[in-house]
């Protein structure tokens, strides 16, 4: 007997295949989400900056959303999912808005490391994040060609986001969370000093001297890093409670090389904050 493939026949088959590809993977997305929504989700751009965080992680169950990496468990009392954002703005959009809408977190915390804005600090200080501001945004004068470059001449654009679908809310920052900014402020640490700032992030590694003076005036940074920005203002935009803490691992002041065991000290810092949330 033979079986003829109508136009109509093809067309059920094709929209069944599809039926069944959206099952699978709305299947998948809900077996990682688990349905329920979780405590913290804790971030950190590179597994140097993840070790104690996966190791204190209790039962935990690997998750590969596309090309992020996601691990959920239990600290202390808390359900958490550990996220490996990966370095840069993208990945740290792509990775918060991935993780919020899968996991559903009630408080987002973004921690690593960073260089220094502030001369004073130390290499094993830890920044809290009284904000996190992108300061790679701006609009500058007019110039002809031939007459340089200067940075002086530009002001920064703010960012906006529509909450709620309404009027635009204009951010020249994003504030981290009052309550989580004191429980991290009261959690011991003995590597270096602890410090409320302000937290600024780019998809730039600066190493002169005169652009970090110029952010730092401008925007008030204490520290530089690729992600924690732009982890809040996605927060921001799902009104997620939301801090970053840095610790800083080079300081092209006094002490240029990147300390990687720096990622080491923080993750720590940020498990036994994670234990002491209420
Ligand atoms: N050896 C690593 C160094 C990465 S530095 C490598 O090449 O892969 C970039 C990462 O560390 C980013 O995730 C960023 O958030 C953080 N970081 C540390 N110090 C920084 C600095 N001075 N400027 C910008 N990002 C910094």
């Amino acid at each position: 007997m033979q079986i003829r493939f109508s136009a109509f026949n093809k067309t059920v088959v094709a929209i069944l295949l599809l039926a069944l590809l959206c099952l699978t993977v709305c299947a998948q997305r809900k077996s990682a989400s688990n349905n329920s929504s979780v405590d913290v989700l804790v971030q950190g751009a590179m597994d140097s900056e993840l070790q104690p965080l996966l190791a204190a992680l209790e039962g935990k169950k690997q998750i590969q959303l596309a090309a992020w990496t996601f691990w959920r468990g239990k600290i202390g009392s808390k359900t958490v999912v550990v996220s490996r954002t990966e370095i840069g703005t993208i990945n740290a959009v792509a990775a918060t808005t991935l993780a919020i809408t899968t996991f559903k977190p009630k408080l987002i915390l973004n921690q690593g490391t960073a260089g220094a804005h502030d001369p004073d600090l130390k290499v094993f200080d830890i920044v809290i994040g009284e904000s996190t501001v992108d300061f790679s945004p701006y609009r500058s004068t007019h110039a002809d060609a031939g007459a340089g470059i200067d940075q002086s001449h530009r002001s920064p654009i703010p960012h906006r986001l529509r909450l709620d679908g309404k009027e635009q809310v204009v951010f020249k920052s994003f504030p981290g969370d009052q309550e989580i900014i004191q429980t991290a402020l009261d959690t011991p640490y003995k590597r270096g000093r602890i410090l409320k700032g302000i937290i600024g992030s780019a998809f730039e590694f600066n190493r002169e001297i005169d652009r970090m003076a110029w952010i730092r005036k401008t925007f008030g940074t204490a520290s530089e890093d690729m992600e924690s920005a732009f982890a809040a203002g996605t927060a921001a935009g799902f009104k997620i409670r939301f801090l970053a803490i840095r610790i800083i691992s080079n300081s092209e002041f006094y002490s240029p090389k990147f300390e990687e065991i720096a990622g080491e000290y923080c993750a720590a810092f940020v498990v036994d904050v994670i234990k002491r949330l209420k």
